[in-house]
């Protein structure tokens, strides 16, 4: 396989995560997760009491972030996966996320990773801005979408705290909206971008077509 970067976006619930990872693992590429960045900001800020709305604050702690295939670093230490998961750090990721001069800096370490990821053989990377910004270059953007209930219905089954529904629902939909709405690097599609909708595919379907489509551009590389 050449060095190819794939790079899937989209919203909470939209399946990206589980398909990076299942593509990644079927291509034998990295699987680069950015929005672990900014979970790790956020969850250092927590930790701090640093106010959510200091952006030159968030992009000091942003820039001894790093990033790579077996998860995210601060100051050198691997943030355990868990930590990162929680509807706080969630809720504040999305906070931190609103401000230029933290998105910067991650952005920054995000190119870095995934240079380095793709050296070593080629990577799918995953977040809400990585074809629009991180990584336009990508042979291959994926725009991954699901309708709300849907989204929050995974997100619930996932979490285990289905009788929590309605108030996923109303978490992600605070979530989408700062995401999509926010100046810097809104969520929406790259151009070139191929956008799939998952509300009623499983997820082999959609995997499966993103390796096609890989496979594809790899052929023409
Ligand atoms: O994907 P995940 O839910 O871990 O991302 C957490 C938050 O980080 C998102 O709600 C979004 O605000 C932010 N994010 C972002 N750009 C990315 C990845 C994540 O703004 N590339």
């Amino acid at each position: 396989m050449s060095k190819l970067l794939v790079a899937i976006d989209g919203p909470a619930g939209s399946g990206k995560s589980s398909v990076a990872q299942a593509v990644a693992e079927r291509l034998g590429l990295a699987n680069l997760n950015t929005g672990a960045t900014y979970r790790a900001v956020a969850l250092v800020a927590l930790r701090e009491g640093l106010d959510l709305d200091d952006g030159a604050a968030l992009a000091t702690v942003g820039g001894d972030v790093d990033l790579a295939a077996d998860g995210v670093f601060h100051g050198g230490e691997h943030i355990p996966e868990d930590a990162l998961r929680t509807p706080e750090v969630a809720a504040a990721a999305s906070r931190v996320s609103t401000h230029p001069e933290l998105r910067e800096v991650l952005v920054e370490r995000q190119r870095a990773a995934a240079r380095k990821a793709q050296a070593a053989g080629g990577a799918v990377v995953e977040g809400r801005d990585v074809g629009t910004v991180v990584l336009p270059e990508a042979e291959l953007k994926v725009f991954l979408s699901a309708s709300p209930e849907e989204r929050a219905r995974r997100r619930a089954l996932q979490t285990g705290r289905e009788e929590e529904f309605e108030r996923i629902r109303k978490a992600m939909h605070t979530r989408d909206k700062r995401d999509s709405e926010r100046e810097a690097s809104p969520l929406r599609p790259a151009p070139g971008a191929v956008v799939l909708d998952t509300t009623t595919l499983d997820l082999e379907r959609v995997v499966a077509r993103v390796v096609e489509l890989a496979r594809e551009r790899q052929g023409i590389l």
